[in-house]
């Protein structure tokens, strides 16, 4: 058997480590004869194990005790709609900054229920536009910005600072570096980038904004009766919140966020200084937002890229496709996505540049 350095935006690379206590569990888990796939949820062997994933995110996230943290399902498009109907009324006004393709749909879909206001946009989503530049509104029910685009490659390099309270997309950047929660007031991400399989939501959110959802929310986009229930107002996906706590164990064996924010700097640095050094591939974000998780590129000639992911594939470097929507060329680098995995891409690169160019 061969692992290969798959660098998809999502599902994405999942630690070996990891996978092999899965592997070692699956069939009896500690004992139990049982998977943890074949276990209710309402059970203490699961508990405990929901109860650990939880504390370990929250160590690892430094998450202070006045927020909640929430397992659901839905993924961070559900919180497109969940984000409006728990934090406004209708009629309401939300202030949204668009720095990419999924703060553009984030925007569509909060449009449904209630009054958005881009308040600062990018497109074509090469950039952050600065804070002074934003047209925020009077008095609005929450400010969202999406903090790492993934299919754009663009991130905030600074915390806006806003009164109401600041709602931010970290699907494709939690964990991956240290961030002040304290500052935001509800942080949610799809799992299935750096926490685990698919099928698992998490939603961070200040206990002072629960508790305010239009009374004809659905019961499971109900934040406050999720956060009741302890996450089980229904059956949450409880192998994906399993696999979750496996991954917390193994980013604290790495030295918790910080540490692997020191390692997933150096592996964005050399990728781009790779790019930069090349007349060939081209990035065209501007520098200082440039995301360490998603590097986007384009091959001087778009008749090259059949070529290019082919000969890569060949190698064992696999989904570097760019998204469908704008095509070029895309290396996810989240956790789990080793040093090595990006050593060999740029080794490849330059082979290809040197073939093609
Ligand atoms: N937001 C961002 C930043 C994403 O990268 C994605 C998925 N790629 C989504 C939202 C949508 O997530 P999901 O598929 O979990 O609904």
């Amino acid at each position: 058997m061969k692992r290969v350095y798959n660098f998809s935006a999502g599902p994405a690379m999942l630690a070996e480590e990891v996978l092999q206590k899965a592997a070692d569990e699956i069939l009896d888990y500690e004992n139990h004869g049982m998977s943890v796939m074949e276990m209710s949820h309402r059970g203490k062997e699961f508990l405990q194990i929901a109860e650990e994933t939880e504390a370990d995110l929250r160590e690892l996230m430094k998450i202070p005790a006045n927020y909640k943290v929430l397992f659901l399902q839905g993924g961070a498009t559900g919180q497109f709609a969940a984000i409006p109907m728990n934090l406004s009324a209708p009629g309401e006004k939300a202030d949204y900054i668009m720095t990419g393709l999924w703060g553009k749909k984030a925007v569509k879909e909060a449009g449904k229920y209630l009054d958005v206001n881009v308040a600062a946009q990018s497109e074509p989503f090469n950039t952050v536009p600065e804070q002074k530049s934003w047209k925020l509104s009077d008095n609005p029910a929450y400010v969202h910005i999406t903090s790492n685009e993934t299919i754009n490659g663009v991130a905030f390099n600074y915390t806006p600072e806003v009164e109401a309270p600041l709602v931010a997309d970290i699907s494709s950047m939690i964990l991956s570096e240290p961030l002040d929660v304290s500052k935001y007031g509800v942080l949610y991400a799809g799992a299935q980038k750096n926490i685990g399989p698919a099928g698992l939501t998490i939603v961070i959110v200040r206990e002072d904004l629960l508790g305010k959802a239009r009374e004809d929310t659905p019961m499971i986009w109900n934040w406050s009766e999720k956060s009741v229930s302890g996450s089980m107002l229904n059956t949450p996906p409880t192998y994906s919140w399993y696999i979750a706590g496996l991954v917390c164990k193994w980013l604290k064996s790495k030295g918790g966020v910080e540490g692997i924010a020191k390692v997933n700097k150096r592996k964005a640095e050399k990728l781009y200084t790779a790019i930069d050094e090349s007349d060939f591939y081209k990035n065209e974000v501007d520098m200082q937002y440039r995301s360490k998780m998603n590097v986007v590129f384009t091959l001087p000639d778009p008749e090259l890229d059949k070529a290019f992911k082919e000969q890569a594939y060949a190698r064992g470097l696999k989904n570097l496709g760019g998204h469908r929507s704008i095509g070029g060329m895309r290396a996810s680098i989240y956790n789990a996505m080793p040093e090595e995995g990006v050593d060999e891409l740029i080794k490849f690169m330059k082979e290809f540049e040197s073939k093609n160019g």
